[in-house]
């Protein structure tokens, strides 16, 4: 019962949110914590990109979907911990989250024992030099984006960042922007239900956006 009003709340959100970011920036759904109705009204509406933070929960709600629906991308927009690094090369397309050598290795140490070809990878930043953020620091970034260049079989495609909470989010978002174009990497993941607009217009290739999308979390 709670389909058809669902469906008509996200598809109206979604119209707002693709209308706002434009014909080249795409929108993952942030679809954490969200129920299956929602999911479904959201796969209904024709969204084919979702990102979700754990790789347990996620397996859980998209293993069953992913062979009905044959675009669906699933991106991991959530730290990763090493001993998931197995199950995540297994479900998603692109990982938005390495930010560390060993995470790096434990990547590379997976991929060697599947078949399954390697998942997009993109650098998370930690933009504002945060003591616990995830997010490689600024200081270790020209190294490590060398270093997965190197190592990843596959593509090094872009950058991530979630801005400090507490600042205005547009100097960060400037200067990742700047930072991929520098280091020719051309997507941009940025911008989450409160700047979604402002992060598109500074060059994002891709926002992410959850409540804005669905509506509150459990
Ligand atoms: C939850 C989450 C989002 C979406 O947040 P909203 O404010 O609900 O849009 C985006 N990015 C990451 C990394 C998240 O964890």
């Amino acid at each position: 019962m709670s389909l058809p009003s669902d469906f008509t709340t996200i598809k109206e959100a979604r119209s707002k949110i693709l209308s706002a970011i434009g014909d080249n920036v795409t929108l993952v759904a942030a679809s954490k914590r969200q129920s299956e109705d929602r999911i479904n009204a959201a796969l209904a509406t024709g969204q084919r990109v979702f990102g979700e933070n754990r790789v347990q929960e996620a397996q859980k709600r998209w293993a069953p979907l992913k062979s009905q629906f044959e675009k669906l991308e699933l991106r991991l927009i959530g730290p990763l911990q090493t001993n998931k690094a197995a199950e995540a090369i297994e479900l998603f397309d692109v990982i938005e989250t390495l930010d560390r050598p060993k995470l790096l290795s434990a990547l590379i140490k997976a991929l060697e024992k599947t078949e399954r070809a390697p998942p997009d990878l993109l650098i998370q930043v930690n933009t504002g030099d945060e003591r616990q953020k995830s997010g490689v620091s600024l200081a270790e970034f020209d190294d490590f984006l060398k270093l997965s260049r190197q190592d990843w079989p596959g593509k090094i495609a872009g950058l991530m960042c979630i801005p400090p909470a507490s600042e205005p989010a547009a100097p960060h978002f400037a200067f990742l922007k700047r930072l991929a174009d520098e280091n020719n990497l051309p997507h941009i993941s940025m911008g989450m239900s409160s700047d979604y607009a402002l992060a598109a217009k500074l060059g994002a290739s891709h926002v992410r956006v959850g409540t804005a999308l669905f509506g509150a979390r459990d």
